[in-house]
């Protein structure tokens, strides 16, 4: 195995010596050091001693990313194989769980090797490719997953555009192609999914729990609206718990047949259910005007969007979010708000929460918070990838 040697800055080797496994952009004086995507590099400190090996994969967090700390140890099939494994083994729980077949199985730097993710759909299994680089490596992801009984399909997509944009192209890579859409199970309840259709799957795994929490804990006898509700998911698992009733609300008009599809393989009557085409600012607006009331808003907008009319980035616009569905929130309400956006913390969220509520003139309380589930796992010195942030609050008069 050729290594290129790469001097990095007397800070990163000491940030990676304490367990930091990015190669950040600016660590190395000249990138033509770290030659093409995909080289494996030999990190070396300023006074020339070994401090890891990685490789090289441009993404928006950084060049790369640390693969091991010892000094020889060999990147190849095998590594990737048994990094594979380990964290199909840590995923014993998820294996066992008759009601659930649908979960990550590879998170990036969580599970050893950042720049890729694995999903398992019932045997069908995706993997996203951060960058060029860890594509250059594929042939040994691939042999490590043909290697396992697990699998019945392969499927991935490239997200290494030059804002980690999927690239569009036929995903299928080997295996027993099924016919899409597959119905995958998730505490108990169906979700239709296809892995072959862009960049998104019809379901977002990493809400798992706040969508089984909504079932159990929290639509019973409530009027629910879903906002952003892209295949409606979310009011599925409403509908399921006893809703009176559920509005999904989505700009794309694909989000009517899809939410009608996740409905129906549910056994639920989507007509008795409302579905809408629209803007969610101006769903407020119009259900304001008519005075409808909903006691559960599920708001689980993108970080960012652009539409027609306005762009929505949820690190400037989420209070503002908030106020207008506050307007729309009857008394002793409940508000699931979510965010996905990596650009702020649990703390912030909280601060955007509170200016919302002060300038509704309107009390809370929060009643419980979600981040990433278990098979999301994060890496204790890389928690940017610890994205995920979910508060449900109870609205006070
Ligand atoms: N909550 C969903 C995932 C949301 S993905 C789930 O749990 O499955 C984000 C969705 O927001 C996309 O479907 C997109 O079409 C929609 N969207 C983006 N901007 C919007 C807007 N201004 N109004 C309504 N929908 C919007």
């Amino acid at each position: 195995m050729k290594l290129r040697e790469v001097k990095v800055d007397g800070e990163t080797a000491a940030a990676i010596r304490k367990g930091q496994p990015i190669l950040p952009k600016d660590a190395v004086a000249d990138p033509e050091m770290l030659g093409r995507e995909g080289s494996l590099l030999k990190l070396i400190d300023p006074a020339g001693r070994y401090v890891a090996t990685g490789y090289h994969g441009s993404q928006n967090k950084g060049a790369g990313w640390v693969l091991a700390t010892k000094e020889g140890e060999q990147i190849d099939e095998a590594f990737f194989s048994r990094k594979i494994r380990d964290a199909i083994a840590r995923r014993e729980s998820f294996y066992e769980d008759p009601e659930t077949n649908a979960f990550r199985v590879f998170n990036g730097e969580g599970d050893g090797i950042g720049g890729l993710t694995i999903d398992d759909y019932d045997g069908h299994f995706l993997i996203n490719w951060y960058s060029e680089g860890i594509y250059a490596m594929r042939r040994y992801v691939h042999d490590a997953l043909a290697d396992l009984k697990a699998v019945r399909s392969v499927f991935g997509k490239k997200r290494f555009d030059s804002r980690g944009q999927y690239v569009e192209d036929d995903d299928f890579v080997f295996g027993d192609k099924p016919d899409f859409p597959i119905l995958v199970k998730e505490n108990g309840m169906q979700f239709a999914v296809d892995l072959n259709d862009g960049a998104m799957t019809g379901i977002f795994l990493d809400q798992r729990d706040v969508r089984k929490a909504v079932r159990d804990e929290w639509a019973k006898g409530r009027r629910t609206l879903n906002a952003f509700s892209y295949t409606g998911a979310f009011s599925v698992a409403a509908a399921l718990g006893g809703a009176a009733g559920t509005t999904s609300v989505d700009l794309a008009k694909r989000s009517l047949p899809k939410t009608i599809e996740q409905f129906s393989a549910n056994g639920i009557d989507y007509e008795a259910q409302d579905i809408v085409v629209m803007d969610v600012f101006d769903y407020f607006r119009y259900a304001k005007r008519h005075e409808k009331e909903f006691d559960l808003l599920i708001l689980d907008p993108p970080s960012f969007a652009r539409s027609k009319k306005r762009t929505f980035s949820a690190a400037k616009d989420y209070p503002k979010l908030l106020e207008d569905a506050l307007s729309v929130t009857a008394k002793d309400g409940i508000i699931i708000a979510s965010t996905n956006h990596a650009g702020f913390g649990m703390k912030k969220f909280r601060g955007f929460i509170e200016k919302a509520f002060k300038s509704a003139g309107r009390k809370y309380t929060i009643e419980r918070e979600f981040r990433l589930p278990a098979d999301f796992r994060t890496h204790r010195h890389h928690m940017e990838s610890d994205y995920l942030k979910v508060a449900v609050i109870r609205t006070k008069g």
